[in-house]
């Protein structure tokens, strides 16, 4: 990307210089707004801007963004500034600024940034590609087919767990009674 950086204080120039360069992308800065509104007149190819609210010059970035939305300039524009008062925010976006940025800045929040405008920018370069008739879209198939019967078998049935039965194990053979009377037969005599 092309982007225009309008501040006046060299500490946040070099930090956002740093940052813009590491993305591959080229970085403009102007310290005053006549300076950058006289910039963005000559050079469409800027497709960003980052704005300071409070300039070196004799207008504001608030005058700055206001005329070039009353030029009919749509590029984005992102109000950079140490403004944190209530309300501010919103008095930045009326005034056309598609976003804002505080600061001190956040490099982890300005690099997501610069990643945000890039593939919107992307986007935009593909949709100004020659219109492609987009192929009519086939009615969708109806998915209300009935699913596949599966043939997998019954799961089997759970073998039914051995019963608890102390009683059986526990079974003895009952005692047998003494045989007899412990007398010892009687041998009888046969008398002849
Ligand atoms: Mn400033």
């Amino acid at each position: 990307m092309r982007i225009l950086y309008v501040e006046d204080n060299e500490i946040n120039q070099a930090l956002v210089e740093r940052v813009i360069r590491a993305k591959q992308h080229t970085v403009l800065f102007r310290e005053d707004g006549e300076g950058a509104l006289a910039l963005l007149a000559e050079d469409p190819a800027i497709d960003l801007i980052l704005l300071d609210i409070e300039l070196a010059g004799a207008i504001s970035g608030m005058d700055v963004i206001k005329e070039m939305r009353s030029r009919g300039d749509a590029r984005p524009v992102v109000a950079v500034t140490a403004y944190a008062m209530m309300g501010d925010r919103e008095r930045f976006l009326e005034a056309g600024c598609d976003q804002y940025l505080p600061k001190p800045l956040n490099i982890v929040d300005l690099l997501a940034l610069l990643d945000e405008y890039d593939a919107e920018l992307s986007a935009r370069h593909d949709g100004d590609a020659p219109a492609q008739a987009a192929p009519p879209q086939e009615p969708a198939t109806p998915q209300d087919a009935p699913a596949p019967a599966t043939d997998s078998p019954p799961p089997p049935p759970r073998e039914a767990a051995p019963p608890d039965s102390p009683g059986a194990a526990s079974a003895t053979a009952p005692e047998k009674p003494p045989a007899g009377n412990g007398r010892a037969p009687a041998h009888e005599e046969n008398p002849a």
